[in-house]
């Protein structure tokens, strides 16, 4: 899972993207409002934490314009302390949520877990597929209740799998999902990263679909 965080304050930001990072999320950072509309306008992503005051263009403009062309990614809205018509802004601008600052950084991870997880159509915190669970709360997975060792890039896959159960996902998807803007992205690797995933749930839960790529097994479908 990708997110964009288009903040000002550098330090504010560096906090949010390492919280992120260690939550098992792949971050590109942006600084102002115009650097953060054209990475959201250009690259694909499962969230964006967006402040409301930003240099060069405001959060609620860029907002608007996202929505104004189709970017329908959900965007969470840093807004500022009993500023209560900030957060109406921002949500009439086509925000999804918002959290006023100060916050804690367990409030801001808890709501982009959930709307991620609402944006694939998942209401609950846990993904089941067959014997696999994945608990977005402490970003961990389980085959059959046993703890699945697994590398960050094989947790990030599995992760955006599990949210689009039972959907066809491209690889030029799944990289553009896992890696950062500044990564050297090779879609030969996951290849290798799905055959080891698959090693280690054990079952066959993964399936190729020739020429177009990989499909979880929706719950439905598994026993
Ligand atoms: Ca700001």
């Amino acid at each position: 899972m990708r997110i964009l965080v288009v903040e000002d304050d550098v330090n504010l930001n560096r906090q949010l993207s390492e919280a992120l990072r260690e939550a098992g999320y792949v971050v590109d950072q942006a600084f102002d409002g115009e650097e953060g509309h054209f990475l959201g306008d250009t690259e694909p992503y499962d969230a964006v934490i967006l402040d409301i005051g930003l240099p060069e263009m405001d959060g609620i403009t860029v907002v608007e314009k996202w929505r104004s062309t189709g970017k329908g990614m959900p965007v969470l809205m840093l807004t500022a302390r009993d500023r209560w018509s900030d957060k109406v802004a921002g949500i009439d601008a086509g925000a999804d949520d918002y959290v006023a600052k100060p916050f804690h950084m367990e409030e801001v991870l808890a709501r982009v877990r959930a709307l991620i997880r609402r944006a694939a159509g998942h209401s609950s915190s846990e993904l089941i597929c067959g014997p696999v669970r994945l608990d977005t709360k402490a970003s961990k997975a389980t085959v059959n209740g046993v703890a699945m060792k697994l590398t960050s890039h094989e947790f990030r896959l599995l992760s955006y799998l599990m949210h689009h159960m039972g959907e066809v996902v491209s690889r030029t998807e799944l990289i553009e999902h896992m890696y950062d803007q500044d990564f050297d992205r090779d879609s030969n690797t996951i290849e290798v990263f799905v055959g080891r995933l698959r090693k280690k749930i054990g079952v066959d839960l993964i399936e190729t679909v020739r020429g177009l790529g990989y499909r979880m097994q929706a719950p439905d479908n598994v026993r």
